[in-house]
């Protein structure tokens, strides 16, 4: 165990809060698979199911498409909390 786990919960938060359908304009529901880099996060990290995953994805480049989030962070613009700034 030389790699120290970052995301420990193995459980699906978006079947934990119920969610049926991802609006992309709500893009604070997205923040939980974002990284800091607006990738999408794994689903071995997060522990999101299958289901999930798959309209996150969608929801994601959906977002993207709209300029809601950016596709890609340049190495300054990189912050702790991304989410900051829509709040
Ligand atoms: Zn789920």
């Amino acid at each position: 165990m030389a790699e120290k786990r970052k995301y420990k919960k193995r459980f699906c938060k978006y079947c934990e809060s119920k969610v049926d359908f991802m609006d992309y304009k709500e893009v604070g529901a997205l923040r939980f698979s974002l990284s800091e880099r607006y990738k999408i996060m794994p689903r071995r990290l997060t522990g999101n199911c299958k289901r999930h995953q798959d309209m996150i994805s969608a929801v994601i480049k959906r977002a993207r498409a709209a300029a809601l989030i950016p596709y890609t962070v340049t190495r300054k613009q990189v912050v702790t909390q991304p989410f900051e700034n829509l709040r």
